[in-house]
């Protein structure tokens, strides 16, 4: 049987009627830049994550750029940001002209290391940008201590994570601003490009409104340079209709982690991650002796929505090995991610200082594989997964 990685059509052809009576709404609205659509959109995830303020964008890259720029970080500034991320996170930094200054993982829940941001921190460092990796909020209580101590902006970068939740606070929430994705892939998937930001405060929200739409205010007037960062009208209206699912979307992404999780936990060599022994590398490696494979943890204090649920293959060349296992018997896996951010070319002549360390973040680089999780994956599927798994285990 052949288990994709994703099956966007398994759940979005169950809403064909809705969605196509919501093109049909839209389409006869004649307005096709901003207006109500958008506005109901932005207020329902807002609402749905605890903030006060949303912000419709064209892309979670365009929202991490735009809630940047409303706080003015550019050239001369340094931005804290995990080397262990997608490449939007660190790119959209440099396209601010402020430098991207890497920081290690956590080897139990992948997010950024801040004990090594606290490292990092200098007199130009202006904000960090923590990411809720697959689905799993970062410790965003010790990111806010490290930036109340230096005086830095956060930005939470959820685009895997709207809706997952940190002590029971929604993820985007909590920082200056908060940046999703409707990327066909994430949690709430649109049909194209999209995304959100989220704030608490006014004025910040007020501004990246401005920057939104070129930095007008008001209307063919500029006192300073934005772009066109603005959601479409009928992607908002679409995607209205997938968030009133949203919820089941989740519960049944976490009942497939949780089966993963008992199934594969059952096999010789497979354990799961340590969560007691968050960013301490070497207390981890310990605990998980000789196992051949480490399942992904939660933190008790976390919801986590599993964007992905990613395993480390242990031992050398042994990731890609599994990785051609499970793709010769047609079964989707994804490598999120191959090079950290300090490794990538494009980051070559940054300051020796932006790159120092990351060994942890290395290491996962060479050792994760994630596995499919989609909210319509049968038990059947997950089953075929596991038993190609165990397969793999078995053969030495
Ligand atoms: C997908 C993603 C983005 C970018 O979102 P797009 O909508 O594809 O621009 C940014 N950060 C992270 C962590 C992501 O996974």
């Amino acid at each position: 049987m052949k288990v994709p990685l994703l099956d966007v059509n398994a759940q979005n052809l169950p809403l064909e009627e809705e969605l196509t009576a919501t093109f049909t709404r839209v389409l006869h609205s004649g307005r096709f830049i901003m207006g109500p659509e958008v506005e109901a959109m932005e207020r329902e995830v807002a609402e749905f994550v605890g903030a006060r303020h949303g912000i419709g964008v064209t892309s979670g890259t365009d929202a991490i750029l735009l809630a940047l720029m409303a706080l003015d970080i550019g050239p001369g500034d340094e931005v804290l940001c995990p080397t262990f991320t997608f490449f939007a996170t660190a790119g959209c930094i440099a396209r601010t002209g402020a430098t991207p200054v890497f920081v290690d993982a956590c080897p139990v829940c992948f997010n950024i290391d801040v004990d090594d941001a606290a490292r990092k921190v200098t007199t130009k460092t202006k904000a960090i940008i923590p990411v809720h990796l697959f689905g799993q909020s970062a410790e965003m209580d010790a990111v806010m201590a490290l930036a109340s101590e230096h005086d830095l902006r956060v930005i939470e970068d959820g685009a895997q994570a709207i809706g997952s939740r940190y002590r029971g606070r929604g993820c985007g929430s909590i920082g200056d601003f908060g940046t999703f994705s409707f990327f066909p892939s994430k949690n709430l998937g649109g049909f194209g490009d999209g995304g959100m930001v989220v704030c608490n405060d006014e004025s910040l929200a007020e501004r990246a409104r401005i920057l939104r739409m070129h930095g007008s205010q008001p209307k063919y007037y500029h006192r300073e340079v934005g772009g066109n960062f603005r959601l479409d009208p009928l992607q908002a209206a679409l995607l209205r209709v997938k968030m009133r699912h949203y919820d089941a979307y989740t519960r049944a992404r976490q009942e497939n982690a949780a089966y993963y999780s008992e199934r594969l936990s059952e096999l010789e060599g497979v354990v799961s991650a340590v969560p007691e022994h968050c960013c301490c590398a070497s207390a981890q490696e310990e605990a998980l002796g000789e196992a051949a494979l480490v399942l992904p943890a939660r933190y008790g204090h976390n919801e986590h929505i599993w964007n992905q649920f990613t395993l480390r293959v242990r031992g050398e060349g042994r990731r890609d090995l599994l990785r051609q296992h499970l793709a010769d018997r047609e079964i989707g896996c994804e490598i999120y991610y191959p090079l950290t951010m300090d490794q990538q070319a494009c980051f070559a002549d940054l300051p020796e200082s932006s790159r120092l360390g990351n060994d942890v973040a290395h290491q996962l680089a060479s050792e994760v594989l994630s596995i499919p999780v989609y909210p319509e994956l049968t038990r059947e599927m997950q089953d075929v997964v596991v038993a190609a798994v165990a397969e793999f285990l078995a053969v030495d």
